[in-house]
């Protein structure tokens, strides 16, 4: 069903589409996280067929500051958190098309082999909250406790492991960049929390790659205000990007660089998700439909 909508949306969509895809304004900005094989060489494929540039994060510092060139059309590719696929389907793709990319890593879940929210999702009847939605809005001392109460099944693994970063750095692909160590949202934490994060991450990445990671710093789960942007700035990074969806200019602001999120789905969805067309259109109907049911 979700294919035949995307069929639909994209046949509608295409002037856009072919107008979005002709761009050399802006630089197309887009992300993953868990995906296979197939869908992200279908993705790639169709964008190298549309003749574009992947550049990397040092790359994108240029271009914000206006050091690259406007002639070709840019895409900047990045990955968040760290998962198992990056190693397993990724990067086979990246070393086969000769791609860069970022991948910023949450390096607990390097050490444990999951994420605190796939423990939360284990434990979702737990007696500590009603909604796994709670533990991404309280304070983050309230959600570590909790976390630490739950228990894991043994010798799970959903992320790479160290020996498999180092294998990838070893390409020279790769831009590591700092997700935090426990996968923190950064306006939940209090100063010393978040700097305390941002350094375990950059001190296991440099143990693990031999590489540093504050260059380039994701916002996990895209929160942030004004106080972590601040602190990520102090911190030494260049930039930071966020889960904001737009393209990317050359007054965008480098502490919040947006992206568009692909992902396991159909290439046509993918299409109309890294173009921004799907979310805003169902938002729209959305609202549509929540006016009319109010009348
Ligand atoms: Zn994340």
């Amino acid at each position: 069903m979700r294919k035949i909508i995307a069929y639909i949306l994209y046949i509608i969509y295409l002037p856009k589409i072919i107008k979005e895809s002709k761009r050399c304004d802006s630089l197309l900005t887009i992300y993953g996280h868990d995906i296979s094989l197939n869908s992200f060489e279908n993705l790639i494929k169709w964008l190298l067929k549309k003749d574009y540039y992947f550049i990397s994060c040092y790359e994108l510092f240029d271009y914000i500051n206006g050091n690259l060139s406007d002639k070709k059309k840019y895409v900047w590719l990045s990955f968040d958190d760290g998962w198992k696929s990056n190693y397993n389907n990724v990067f086979p793709i990246l070393k086969k098309y000769n791609i860069p990319a970022t991948i910023f890593v949450a390096t607990k879940g390097i050490e444990d082999g999951y994420f605190w929210f796939n423990k939360a999702r284990y434990n979702r009847n737990s007696i500590f909250y009603k909604d796994i939605k709670e533990l991404w809005e309280m304070p983050n001392q309230n959600r570590v406790e909790i976390i630490e109460k739950l228990e894991m099944k043994k010798d799970y693994r959903l992320t790479m492991n160290p020996d498999e970063l180092k294998e990838i750095t070893s390409s020279g692909l790769i831009c590591w960049g700092n997700h935090t160590n426990d996968h923190v949202m950064s306006d939940k934490c209090k100063e010393d929390e978040l700097k305390n994060e941002i350094f375990l991450c950059n001190e296991k990445i440099k143990q693990w790659t031999g590489k540093d990671s504050n260059f380039i710093y994701s916002y996990p789960n895209g929160n942030f205000d004004g106080n972590s942007e601040r602190i990520v700035r102090e911190m030494g990074f260049k930039m930071a990007t966020t889960t904001e969806m737009d393209r990317t200019f050359k007054n965008t602001n480098p502490f919040s660089i947006p992206r568009t999120e692909f992902k396991e789905v159909s290439l046509k969805e993918n299409i109309l998700h890294i173009y921004n067309i799907w979310t805003p259109f169902f938002d729209k109907l959305k609202r549509t439909f929540n006016i009319q049911s109010k009348k």
